[in-house]
């Protein structure tokens, strides 16, 4: 995680054989900069996938893909209210992607699916690679049954815990129909919320949780963490990883599996995606 919370979203899913950031929500400045950290030049990666228009997920886009010629992986709605923005008029290097599609960047094969967020066609993803996988579900209201079924086979599982239920109601800084938003099936996920969709995947093969997308007045690491560790103990699930990221520090490397070493035959990648 490059750093994950209300205020700005990119991680690192990577590879021996490929390397991709989920959402490019920090400044770009950041973004290379937390790329260093982890080893990795902007030059080495293989796309960007956007969960969603918003802001917090998108701003450091338009600055990163005007000095490195990334392509930008996204469902057709999503790419057009970022370009109707203003934002990546001019970039060419699109790869369109239908929500619920199933398609392979190098040796990572990504599966999409829709998310319940007031966005106007977020989705969520889970990354095969070896014989391990990824779930990463953020922005998001509620968990729907599929969203569940979809992350059943993953390893490791980011997750949002976005507020504090009593936190978001006691907090003065927030109207009224704000708190609302926030709360509704199209808001963000509460520490609650979020233990109850990792309850349910406990009879899979889920052994780590990253908690994120933090908010920064409604919520604490540690709120996140015992809310969630509290729920694991209930269920007699003691032996759960569990790791809350931050906005301001990138977070340690999290190894999921193995994938085969040594050469990798890439696909002829345009065969899959259309032109914008
Ligand atoms: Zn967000
Ligand atoms: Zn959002």
């Amino acid at each position: 995680m490059l750093g994950s919370g209300s205020a700005g979203n990119s991680a690192l899913v990577a590879t021996d054989h490929c390397r991709i950031l989920v959402d490019g929500g920090l400044s770009a400045r950041q973004i290379v900069l937390r790329l260093e950290q982890r080893g990795v030049t902007p030059e080495q990666l293989d796309g960007v996938l956007l969960t969603h228009e918003h802001g917090d997920h998108v701003c450091g886009l338009e600055v990163l893909s005007r000095k490195f010629d990334i392509p930008i992986y996204a469902n057709s709605q999503t790419a057009e209210a970022v370009r109707y923005g203003g934002l990546l008029d001019h970039h060419r290097n699109w790869r369109i992607f239908r929500t619920g599609a199933e398609f392979k960047i190098c040796d990572i094969t990504v599966q999409t699916f829709p998310v319940p967020h007031d966005a106007v066609d977020p989705v969520g993803f889970a990354f095969y690679a070896g014989s391990s996988a990824l779930g990463f579900i953020t922005d998001l209201g509620y968990a729907t049954k599929m969203i569940v079924e979809r992350l059943r086979q993953v390893h490791t599982l980011v997750i949002e815990t976005n507020h504090d239920e009593k936190l978001l109601q006691n907090d003065t800084h927030r109207p009224w129909p704000v708190k609302q938003r926030i709360q509704s099936r199209h808001g963000h996920l509460s520490n609650n919320a979020a233990a109850t969709v990792i309850e349910q995947l406990l009879p899979g093969k889920i052994d780590r949780v990253v908690l994120g997308h933090l908010s920064r007045d409604c919520n604490t690491p540690e709120l996140a963490l015992q809310t969630v560790r509290n729920a694991l103990n209930k269920s007699g699930k003691i032996d759960i990883e569990l790791y809350c990221a931050t906005q301001s520090e990138v977070s340690p490397r999290f190894c999921i599996g193995e994938t085969k070493l040594g050469a990798f035959q890439s696909t002829f990648e345009s065969a899959f995606f259309p032109a914008a």
